[in-house]
């Protein structure tokens, strides 16, 4: 009997303050090499391991939307955003078993820096029992701590691999490397210069309602 593939559900969460080509270009070339077009952003609320952010929801949704128009298959998931509570990884994956069951394929994007960062995340050995993940490389990003390298053990795969179950996978993707962070952006708006690496529609936004004054 042929199995009916169906697509994989591919959620990529972050700060997105603001979204810029790094995050939209990986996650494109992740699209392309999960073979799918399902890709949903989900904007965080209130990201448990970061400061402050320095805009309104409303303003990051607002620039995701912008930069989405170049990115066809890619959508905003808000659900995140409307919770008053921190919002953990954990808790949204549990909301997408329960709305596409538990045989569709579920990946999470994500990139180097994420990965190092795994064992902080709240409840995350749960994590692989809900989804399988995509990793790439971020520049200037190297070694993993010890119990990640453990929890990668037998998880390892490519990611024609992941195809075959619906979560508990991670495989590691070449995509190409563009050094830059929001970081750096939020910084450079500070001082009026323009980046090739923020959608030309994000940097007017940006421009029009004084975001990131001071960096
Ligand atoms: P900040 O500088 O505010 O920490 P950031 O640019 O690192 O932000 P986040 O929104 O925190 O972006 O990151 C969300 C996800 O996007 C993470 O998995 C992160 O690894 C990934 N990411 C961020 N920047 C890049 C980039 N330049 N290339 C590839 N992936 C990126």
């Amino acid at each position: 009997m042929v199995k009916r593939l169906i697509e994989p559900v591919v959620l990529f969460g972050g700060s997105f303050d603001p979204v810029h080509r790094g995050h939209l270009e990986a996650a494109r070339e992740a699209a392309e090499q999960l073979s799918t077009r399902d890709i949903r952003l989900i904007p965080c609320h209130i990201p448990p391991h970061k400061d402050a952010l320095k805009t309104k929801p409303s303003e990051r949704v607002a620039m995701l939307e912008l930069a989405l128009a170049d990115y066809p298959g890619f959508s905003i998931d808000r659900w995140e955003l409307e919770q008053s509570k921190p919002s953990y990884t954990v808790d949204t994956l549990r909301r997408y078993r329960e709305e596409i069951g538990a045989e569709r394929g579920l990946v999470f994007l994500m990139g180097w820096d994420s990965l190092q960062t795994l064992p902080s995340w709240y409840d995350w050995q749960a994590l692989a029992a809900l989804t399988h993940f995509a990793v790439w490389r971020r520049p200037g990003y190297s070694a993993l701590p010890k119990d990640v390298e453990r929890w990668l053990q037998g998880r390892r795969c490519s990611a024609e691999q992941l195809a075959a179950k619906p979560c508990g996978g991670v495989a590691l993707l070449q995509t190409t490397p563009c050094d830059v962070s929001a970081t750096q952006l939020r910084a450079l708006s500070a001082t009026g210069v323009s980046s090739p690496l923020l959608p030309e529609a994000v940097e007017q936004y940006i421009r029009q309602h004084k975001l990131y004054q001071n960096g």
